[in-house]
């Protein structure tokens, strides 16, 4: 393996190391997890410091197994907005543990992640999160397309409320809802999920919605999340925040 290498990629994850190191998980514009140590100030070494959602040039140095640690950064963008809003911190910390625990990811999850920091300061916590959900379960082969039930195929009436498959992890039609009817989904919401599966992630921004139905819609993706395969730590603090 290399020694030396070179990725254009975000901090998506900061955690306090040795003396005054920070063990930093990287996402790479190929998709790809980098987990590094950054050294601090010290006598010895200069430091590096390597703010946590900045986007950069980020020089790599590998031993070959586990951590890497980080010689250069050469930081394009520090996407300070996050950090104004406690909310928003939490959310890109739930966005983080999803990121960190699905595999194969690929250069459309970096985008998606990169457009959910530039635009958390104009978008708002609950139109990012939206997006950001929608989408990534999409990428994930997670999402059903919410116009025909992916459990008996019927296709879906302009009416119909769904329900939820957690075996499936998808909604569902109300006959095959298996959550005795505890995540309903109504049909404007529907509507604009199904729509938001169909268009690029730029266009998804910009799809009409109330903010009341914004606020409605976000939490009902965040209690859907609970039936993702890996449990999310960020997840109740988050809720509990938006109660
Ligand atoms: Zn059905």
């Amino acid at each position: 393996m290399e020694r030396d290498f070179k990725r254009v990629a975000v901090a998506i994850k900061s955690e306090k190391g040795a003396s005054s190191d920070r063990i930093i998980s990287f996402f790479t514009s190929d998709g790809e997890i980098v987990k590094a140590r950054c050294y601090g100030s010290r006598k010895t070494i200069k430091g590096l410091r390597i703010p946590l959602y900045s986007e950069g040039v980020i020089s790599f140095y590998s031993q070959g197994s586990g951590l890497s640690s980080v010689k250069d950064a050469d930081i394009i963008s520090t996407h300070e907005d996050v950090k104004s809003d406690w909310r928003a911190e939490m959310l890109f910390s739930l966005i983080a543990e999803l990121l960190l625990s699905s595999p194969d990811l690929d250069g459309r999850a970096y985008s998606l992640y990169l457009s959910s920091l530039d635009r958390i300061g104009e978008a708002g916590l609950y139109r990012v999160g939206i997006v950001f959900i929608v989408k990534f379960l999409d990428f994930l082969g997670l999402s059903s397309d919410y116009k025909v039930c992916p459990k008996c195929l019927r296709e879906y009436s302009p009416d119909d409320v769904l329900g939820y498959s957690p075996t499936l992890m998808s909604p569902v039609c109300s006959e095959c809802d298996e959550t005795g009817s505890l995540y309903p989904l109504y049909p404007n919401a529907r509507k604009y999920l199904a729509r938001m599966i169909e268009v690029s992630v730029d266009h998804a921004y910009l799809l009409n919605v109330s903010p009341m139905m914004e606020r409605r819609i976000f939490s009902y993706l965040l209690r859907l999340l609970h039936f993702f395969p890996q449990r999310l730590m960020s997840l109740n603090i988050l809720e509990r925040e938006l109660e």
